[in-house]
């Protein structure tokens, strides 16, 4: 078998090795990058964060649309949800395109398609369409990702899952006149908000008694009243299985003790995602946790030159956040494997992008509970707020959260009005320690709802 050397190997081409890839190759390093997919870009622009907010910017032009009624403009058309499809598709491939252009100006990086195993801790074996080829690299970024969880009850096949709406070219082009998704997380709930929009009844089934489980209750309990009452949300739901009946699909599920049956046409599972652990690394005695593969601040395994990026250690599994943590791993190595930079998986944002949607960062009061801490609030509503006014959206809110005393940032939330742009400013914040006086002295933008996040800070004074 011919086997090559690099400076760094990386198991996967998305969000956790490629910004390491970039970073590591201008310095000079010598990289190679293997995917089975044999192109730079991992799950979150084949079936995850990108197409996902391509539909739901339809969505969601589609939701306002709706009220143009309000100001006499009687509302025309309807959607053609195969177009919405064709809009996705477009910038998928729009992206990829991107994306080889910027590998292809890349010296010093190699992608080789197929998947890598691991043989000892400096070596990876890569089954490609020409053979297998074996490469020793000083140091290896493990970034193969995550993916669907597909449950364990009879039917489980019938079901679509995320990657069956989101992929390149999906199936599903039509829109149902009814969806039964099982699973309160943020792809169920973002999903059951886009088919509500654009008109779908759906009953979501939630195993537990709550939807969103990890998100702090303040903020799932100001967002579920927002949500389009399309959505019918029925808790401690149980499934037992689904099956095929004359003209669609039906499910069968429990709650507390009693029998239920819905039939639709099409049922979503959104029951989570897990690590994908490459071949080999559990022979090297890497830790790994019911999360994933077990790292440190600085991204190093238990073995000092393999590093663990992005969905695989299970710790944030957000596209950004695995940017961040690619980024920290390459300036480890750069450093020899000694550490100079660390990854502080507090300081970034999480939205769901619900419609409308929410967004936190860093500590939250739920989570200070758990940690026995006390946090001052700063809070701000959106029913005050000049944007929310004028797209006549005022539901929802800006919380702050500060440490009693020294008046640090520690956290925040949003829910409503743009919440996914506003947690930026707030993750900054807390990112760069900034105090309640710093964030009151800035003057936030005029008529944007920003403005509540320097507001939030003033109500402390
Ligand atoms: P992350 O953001 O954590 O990097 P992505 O989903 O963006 O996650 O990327 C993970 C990539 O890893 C996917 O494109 C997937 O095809 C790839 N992958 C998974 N297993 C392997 C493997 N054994 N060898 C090489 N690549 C892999």
């Amino acid at each position: 078998m011919r086997e090559t050397s690099f400076d760094v190997v990386t198991i996967g081409a998305g969000g956790g090795a490629y910004p390491a890839a970039f970073r590591l190759a201008r310095a000079g390093m010598k990289v190679l990058m293997t995917d089975p997919k044999g192109m730079m870009s991992g799950n979150c622009l084949a079936e995850g964060c990108v197409p996902s907010k391509a539909v739901r910017e339809i969505a969601h032009h589609w939701e306002r649309h709706q009220r143009f009624s309000e100001f006499g403009i009687t509302s025309p058309g309807t959607v053609d949800y195969h177009r919405v499809v064709a809009h996705k598709d477009t910038v998928q491939r729009k992206r990829y395109a991107q994306h080889a252009t910027e590998l292809s100006s890349a010296p010093n990086i190699t992608l080789l398609k197929g998947e890598a195993r691991f043989t000892d801790p400096n070596t990876v074996v890569v089954e490609t369409e020409g053979g297998t080829q074996r490469f020793r690299a000083r140091h290896i970024i493990i970034a193969s990702g995550a993916d669907v969880v597909i449950p364990k009850i009879p039917g489980a096949d019938l079901c679509l899952t995320s990657r069956d709406l989101y992929k390149l070219d999906p199936g599903l082009k039509q829109l149902p006149s009814s969806l039964v998704v099982i699973g309160g997380g943020y792809i169920g709930l973002e999903t059951a908000s886009f088919f509500a929009a654009f008109g779908t009844n759906v009953t979501l089934l939630q195993r537990g008694p709550r939807v969103l489980a990890g998100m702090d209750s303040d903020i799932v309990n100001t967002l579920l009243p927002l949500l389009h009452p399309r959505i019918k949300i029925i808790p401690n739901a149980e499934v037992l299985g689904v099956e095929k009946n004359t003209g669609g699909l039906a499910v069968n599920f429990r709650v507390e003790g009693a029998a239920k049956r819905i039939e639709a046409p099409v049922i979503l599972s959104a029951v989570g995602r897990h690590p994908v652990i490459p071949e080999g690394v559990s022979a090297l005695g890497l830790e790994i946790d019911r999360r994933g593969i077990v790292v440190r601040e600085t991204m190093q395994t238990g073995i000092p030159n393999i590093y663990a990026c992005g969905d695989v250690n299970g710790k944030l599994p957000l596209f950004h956040a695995a940017v961040r943590q690619a980024l920290v791993a390459a300036h480890n190595i750069l450093s020899g494997d000694v550490p100079c930079d660390y990854m502080d998986f507090e300081s970034v944002p999480t939205t769901i992008f619900t419609l409308p949607s929410a967004a936190y960062v860093g500590v939250t009061p739920d989570l200070a509970k758990t940690r026995g801490i006390r946090l001052m609030k700063g809070a701000y509503e959106f029913r005050e707020d000049s944007r929310a006014q004028i797209l006549r959206e005022p539901g929802g809110g800006i919380r702050l959260f500060f440490e009693p005393g020294s008046l640090r940032l520690l956290g925040g939330w949003v829910v409503g009005v743009d919440a996914e742009n506003l947690i930026g400013e707030i993750g900054q914040a807390v990112a760069n320690g900034l105090t309640a006086r710093q964030i009151a002295a800035f003057a936030d933008q005029h008529p944007m709802a920003s403005e509540g996040i320097s507001k939030a800070a003033r109500s402390l004074f």
